[in-house]
């Protein structure tokens, strides 16, 4: 089954309706990178069925929650930080700073993260 948002901005980049630079692609999930990197290495992965959140995702489609982190590890991969090591993260929520309601997951890399921020 397949769920889309005809207003939400990640499903309409899966639909082809708004340019992205993609970096990994299978028949469940798409990566492409951020339009505002916050690191040398700063792409998304989500699911191309829409699900607001990790959270929601985990209950609705746990399938897809092992499909969006086994695609990040391949974007580390393609991105050549996966033997360097690199920083997965999810916002969830308004408190969470998420600005974007289809779920992502921010793949973060090529520099030193540092501690986990607030
Ligand atoms: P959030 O704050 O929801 O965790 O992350 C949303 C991310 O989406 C932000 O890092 C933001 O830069 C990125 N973003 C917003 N609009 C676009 C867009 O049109 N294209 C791309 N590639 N990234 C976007």
């Amino acid at each position: 089954m397949s769920v889309t948002v005809t207003d939400c901005l990640f499903c309409r980049i899966v639909a082809g309706e708004i340019p992205a630079d993609k970096v990994h692609e299978t028949d469940t999930v798409v990566a492409f990178r951020d339009i505002t990197p916050r690191a040398k290495v700063h792409s998304l992965v989500i699911p191309k069925e829409h699900h607001e959140s990790l959270a929601e995702l985990a209950t609705a489609a746990p399938g897809l929650v092992a499909d969006v982190f086994a695609a990040a590890g391949e974007v580390a991969a393609k991105e050549g930080v996966a033997q360097t090591g690199y920083r997965l993260v999810s916002n969830v929520g308004e408190d969470g700073g998420q600005e974007v309601a289809h779920v992502h997951v921010h793949v973060l890399g090529a520099q030193s993260m540092g501690p986990v921020g607030v």
